[in-house]
């Protein structure tokens, strides 16, 4: 009897819909009109979570898909964009948190995309489950299972139609962080785009970021990770939370300036901010965290 109780318990636990109890969902989810970025370059995602479209004739590329109850909203952007969720190909993804990929598997199924992650993310997205090896195991949810994943290695470049898009290993927030780089063009100008992972030391309240058995590389992780942000050529930086990189702020400027959304120095100042957030979280962990 009590394992039957337990049992059903845990599986209420797994299969409850996030936004029943998440208390940031309702303003993550909060609508947001989409736009172009630049070139073939679209925001498809909320107002609180980023989701990017990137379009060529041959198909597209769509990175992160937000919350499991974000879809609906992803797909009335795409579609009053004038595009065709069926025209995406590929479905990439920065990492696999219930506010990124949560919407994935729903995504993949109205599409028939292909879905592409690193070996890490691909595992937990093949699973749906959140690892112990995740720095926030124990208090984030799981996510959908998605059926199909392709693995990709760092510097590894994905097709879909004349897209061209570069998956960055950029590891630390989880073990498998990609941050992704593609072209975009307008006018006859090119532009390097980047949708950088989040960077962000954050962890359920018994992890340690210094000495965590399930994660011992964690800060050399994030080491590397601020490295690619600082030599990667970044024109446009857009981040899965797109407060991380002041979106709406610039996109207001672009009112006045056509060029807000440009700054090559964006990617080097995030890497400065996340660096100076992992040091402060150290030098609490450091002071005894708890
Ligand atoms: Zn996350």
């Amino acid at each position: 009897m009590f394992l039957f109780l337990f049992i059903l318990l845990i599986s209420g636990a797994f299969t409850q819909n996030p936004a029943s109890s998440c208390k940031n969902c309702a303003v993550w989810n909060a609508p947001q009109q989409p736009f172009k970025i630049y070139g073939n370059t679209y925001y498809v995602g909320t107002h609180g979570l980023g989701s990017v479209l990137i379009t060529s004739p041959a198909g597209h590329i769509l990175i992160d898909g937000a919350l499991a109850e974000s879809v609906p909203q992803i797909v009335s952007h795409i579609r009053s964009l004038g595009f065709r969720v069926e025209d995406i190909k590929l479905i990439v993804n920065s990492h696999v948190h219930y506010d990124h990929a949560g919407g994935i598997a729903e995504l993949q199924k109205l599409s028939g995309a292909r879905v592409a992650a690193s070996a890490w993310t691909a595992d937990v997205m093949r699973k749906g489950i959140v690892p112990h090896d995740d720095p926030q195991f124990g208090v984030i949810f799981p996510i959908a299972r998605v059926a199909q994943v392709t693995t990709v290695k760092d510097a590894e470049v994905l097709h879909a139609g004349s897209i061209a898009i570069t998956a960055h290993l950029t590891p630390g927030h989880t073990k498998g962080g990609t941050s992704w780089t593609w072209r975009s063009c307008e006018n006859g100008q090119c532009l390097n785009m980047v949708y950088a992972d989040s960077l962000t030391p954050v962890s359920s309240d018994d992890f340690l970021f210094t000495r965590s058995k399930d994660y011992p590389n964690a800060i050399a992780d994030f080491e590397r990770s601020y490295s690619f942000l600082e030599s990667t050529p970044c024109d446009i930086l857009i981040t899965p939370h797109p407060d991380f990189s002041k979106l709406w702020q610039r996109l207001e400027q672009r009112n006045s300036n056509p060029n807000a959304l440009i700054d090559p120095a964006a990617c080097r100042t995030l890497a400065g901010t996340s660096r100076q957030d992992l040091k402060a979280r150290l030098a609490e962990e450091g002071h005894g965290r708890k």
